[in-house]
């Protein structure tokens, strides 16, 4: 029977399967021919300076547009690939897909690819990252990769290693998610980060009255700003959240205000009717109210 719906369940997959076991392994297969036959895309969310409202860059967010059941979101196949191995590829495919469109943008866009705990202890990153940039030909500092917290739970040589061996080759560097793990402030000393990404649940209900989120805001961008790093507030919805956003300092902002994430294609088209272009969309919404 379809299942209810619960987190991390794929009551959409089909419901002549059994178990939720039986549904895992089918989507596993499935993902795995994805992999394979190019079944995987990745969309480009505008990533927005909030002092100019000029996009800056894009993040990279993996797409799959399953042949039976549709848009499957990565927040469902990610944990799969994790489990099965299978991001070794997917990353890979992402870094150097994300190069390639990268080479075809202006110079001064940046684009922002996720890189999960896995690959980040995986020794050859570096090697992976190094082959994506040269052969499209793209400067490293173009490149940023989205780390997150959970990178810093084996605190080992490893880490630190890895940690300088990206920032020789000269990519940046962006904490996801910030707030929202386990990790205590210690790695911020050492950790070569050149932006913190305010998760979007700091973001969410911050207009609130009586919300506590603003104040880690404001705290959150103030710690960077000391660390001479830039902060992204994420999910930013509404025209209030904008604003409040703004107001706290946020350098940076992304979300659905501005856009959703696009396709390589409509990233480029919105990139070649003027950077300002975004401006109009929340300020004309703004006067409109
Ligand atoms: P993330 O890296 O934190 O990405 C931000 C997520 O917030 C994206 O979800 C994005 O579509 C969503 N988002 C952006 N603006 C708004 C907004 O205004 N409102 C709301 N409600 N959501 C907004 P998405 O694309 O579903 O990706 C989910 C997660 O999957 C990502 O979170 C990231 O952890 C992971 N992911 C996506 N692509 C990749 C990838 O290429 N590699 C790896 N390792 N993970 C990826
Ligand atoms: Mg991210
Ligand atoms: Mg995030
Ligand atoms: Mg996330």
């Amino acid at each position: 029977a379809a299942k209810d719906g619960g987190r991390g369940r794929f009551h959409f997959y089909a419901p002549d399967l059994h178990s939720d076991a039986e549904e895992r392994r089918q989507m596993e297969e499935d993902l795995r021919d994805a992999v394979s036959n190019g079944g995987l895309e990745l969309y480009y969310q505008p990533v927005v300076q909030t002092a100019t409202e000029k996009i800056t860059g894009f993040e990279a967010l993996l797409r799959w547009n399953h042949p039976e059941h549709g848009w499957i979101s990565p927040s469902r196949f990610i944990p799969i690939a994790e489990d099965t191995g299978l991001i070794a590829p997917i990353g890979e495919w992402a870094l150097r897909t994300a190069c390639q469109d990268l080479s075809r943008w202006p110079e001064n866009v940046r684009v922002a690819v996720n890189v999960s705990p896995l690959q980040f202890a995986n020794p050859s990153l570096p090697v992976i990252v190094t082959n994506a940039l040269a052969s499209s030909q793209v400067a490293a500092e173009r490149l940023e990769l989205e780390i997150t917290e959970s990178v810093f739970l084996n605190d080992d040589e490893g880490t630190d290693q890895m940690f300088k061996s990206l920032k020789a080759i000269g990519v940046r560097l962006a904490l996801d998610d910030f707030g929202t793990g386990y990790s205590s402030l210690g790695y911020l000393r050492s950790a070569p980060f050149d932006k913190i990404k305010i998760d979007q649940s700091f973001v969410r209900g911050a207009t609130q009255p009586g919300s506590r989120n603003g104040a880690i805001i404001a705290s959150i961008v103030s710690l960077a700003e000391a660390l001479g790093m830039e902060t992204t507030a994420e999910g930013v919805e509404t025209l209030d959240e904008l604003d409040l956003v703004r107001m706290l300092g946020c350098s940076h902002v992304q979300g659905y205000i501005y856009e959703r994430p696009l396709s390589s294609m409509n990233a480029a088209a919105r990139l070649s009717t003027g950077l300002m272009a975004i401006a109009q969309g929340p300020r004309s919404a703004r006067a409109a109210r």
